[in-house]
């Protein structure tokens, strides 16, 4: 049976663009007052124009083992070839110290499960870096081979990577932090990129963390925020000061709905 998916799909293509272009614009280089008064977002994007590590090596991950399951017939949203349905998907399932295990599902045109395989690891150690309250909402994961910017379907309770991509994002030290921004958009967009109390915190803010956020606040703001106020939460001191100052300054209010949502959600799990 074929359930075709109609889901609001959360495109995050403008995070692909060339890295690290911000550090000549960077406005941090301003003073906090001139940013308020121009209500300048402090960056272009969150990851691929930051070189922020927001989350590190050395931070927890309770991955423990990636098993291989089957090959089967998975909707597989993406593709180059735009078919949805996908005959031959290797289907693993990574296991982790705590919580739900996670589906991962690589099309067909990995080829041989091995290839799959390569990619389903590179993931899974990123997914035993989230919080268990966000890694508990995902239903699974999806990779295709390629180039393409990642996305969410967050009716879906999935994510989608592109084998090049993840490359691209490994090779500077981003795949942890673009695994956050999409698991955020399955935890939470749905019940809270829309709500009133998150347009309330928009409204209250002086401007947005990014751009992207500025230009998609009802899709990208949420997941663009809350990374900076998860590293701060959870890692007080990691962001550079000047950034820290400038969340709490013009973003507070996002910041104070951010750590309820953290902690009420991570009080349930
Ligand atoms: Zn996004």
């Amino acid at each position: 049976m074929v359930l075709l998916i109609i889901l609001v799909t959360t495109n995050c293509k403008e995070r692909g663009q060339e890295a690290n272009t911000a550090a000549n614009s960077n406005p941090l280089k301003e003073t906090i007052s001139e940013l308020k008064e121009t209500n300048k977002p402090l960056y272009r994007t969150s990851i691929t124009a930051t070189d922020i590590d927001f989350i590190t090596e050395q931070d927890p991950d309770a991955f423990k083992n990636l098993d291989y399951l089957k090959r089967g017939t998975r909707e597989m949203p993406g593709s180059d070839t735009g078919d949805l349905m996908d005959n031959g998907a290797f289907i693993f399932k990574a296991n982790f110290t705590a919580g739900n295990p996670v589906e991962i599902w690589a099309h067909s045109s990995f080829g041989t499960s091995n290839a799959a395989k390569e990619y389903a690891q590179k993931l899974s150690g990123r997914l035993g870096k989230l919080p268990l309250y966000m890694r508990n909402k995902l239903s699974h994961v999806i990779l295709h081979k390629g180039d393409s910017n990642a996305f969410a379907e967050d009716a879906g309770g999935f994510f989608v990577l592109y084998s090049e991509n993840m490359d691209a994002r490994i090779s500077t030290n981003d795949l942890e932090e673009t695994v956050f921004h999409e698991t955020v958009h399955v935890a939470f967009d749905l019940a809270h990129a829309k709500s009133k109390e998150w347009k309330q915190a928009q409204e209250k803010d002086v401007t947005f963390i990014t751009e992207y956020a500025q230009s998609k606040p009802e899709k990208e703001d949420l997941a663009e925020s809350a990374i900076f106020a998860y590293a701060m939460i959870y890692y007080p001191g990691r962001l550079n000061k000047n950034v820290e100052d400038w969340v709490r300054t013009n973003i507070p209010n996002r910041l104070k709905f951010l750590k309820k949502l953290f902690e009420e959600n991570n009080s349930k799990t």
